[in-house]
């Protein structure tokens, strides 16, 4: 595991110091605003489809280092998915950080995203991890607001 935590630390630190997709888009077909009020991380995701892609995702907002690079993660991850497959790497992120998916033995498409397991240590901080996913989603069936309380 100290391997994978290395990883972590550094892929957080560098998505924390320059996120990625970090802005706003004017012209959002869809949007919806996140709350982690145990925290105080807070965001704002934008999403334009094309038919059934997301053809572009971005978001802004303020937060602790775990939120923002699980953020910046995110939109990388989405971008160029169908909604459908979006929603499947939502879920399966969610149950990798709530202990229900074992990114060593049980079948999944989190890439990348792996690193977020440790956060499974630090139960605090799986509300931080997870509040942009729960964001996006929340966008892409046409919510407005999401809160992880
Ligand atoms: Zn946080």
């Amino acid at each position: 595991m100290s391997e994978l935590s290395d990883l972590y630390q550094e892929v957080i630190l560098d998505h924390n110091k320059n996120p990625r997709n970090f802005r706003e888009i004017e012209e959002a077909e869809k949007r919806a605003i996140g709350n982690n009020p145990l925290c105080g991380d807070k965001i704002q995701v934008f999403v334009n489809m094309d038919g059934d892609v997301v053809e572009d995702v971005a978001f802004q907002g303020s937060g602790c280092a775990i939120f923002k690079a699980s953020a910046s993660i995110m939109t990388q991850t989405v971008k160029g998915k169908t909604k459908e497959e979006a929603e499947k790497i939502f879920h399966e992120f969610h149950e990798m950080v709530t202990g229900k998916l074992d990114i060593e033995t049980d079948d999944n498409s989190l890439g990348k995203l792996r690193i977020f397991a440790g956060v499974l240590e630090f139960p605090a901080r799986v509300k931080c991890a997870s509040l942009s996913w729960h964001t996006v989603n929340a966008a892409l069936h046409d919510e407005e607001e999401v809160s992880t309380e």
